[in-house]
């Protein structure tokens, strides 16, 4: 946990957000900004800066993460039209918040990835 840290604030409930999904790991909650019309934030409540980091310090936790965004995939019925999965890692691929997150997209046809 930092304290510093908006995921971590989110995880411990001192920042609202929509949480759609959550296991003993994991949180997972509505994107603030989203892309496209199904669009959730997995996180680990271990706070670490992106998710090559977090398979260094808990490599479990990244199963987790798969596990509930398939989860939510089912909850959000975007199984069977598919989804996007995607760690932005680092400034250059536009990560923002430095706190391990899988972004979940669906609902809609997907354009190129970059
Ligand atoms: P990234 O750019 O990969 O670091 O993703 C960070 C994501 O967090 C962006 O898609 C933001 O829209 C989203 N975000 C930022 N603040 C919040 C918030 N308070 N609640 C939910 N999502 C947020
Ligand atoms: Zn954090």
């Amino acid at each position: 946990m930092s304290s510093d840290c908006l995921f971590c604030r989110i995880v411990q409930g001192e920042i609202p957000a929509t949480i759609v999904h959550e296991t003993e790991t994991t949180t997972a909650f509505r994107d603030i900004s989203p892309q496209a019309p199904t669009h959730v934030v997995l996180v680990p409540k271990l706070h670490s800066p992106d998710a090559v980091s977090l398979v260094k310090a808990a490599p479990g936790v990244l199963d987790d993460l798969f596990r509930a965004a398939g989860e939510v995939a089912e909850a959000e019925g975007v199984t069977d039209g598919g989804y996007r999965l995607l760690f932005n890692t680092g400034a250059d691929a536009g990560q923002t918040v430095f706190h391990a997150h899988l972004h979940l997209l669906g609902g809609r046809k997907l354009g190129a990835l970059a």
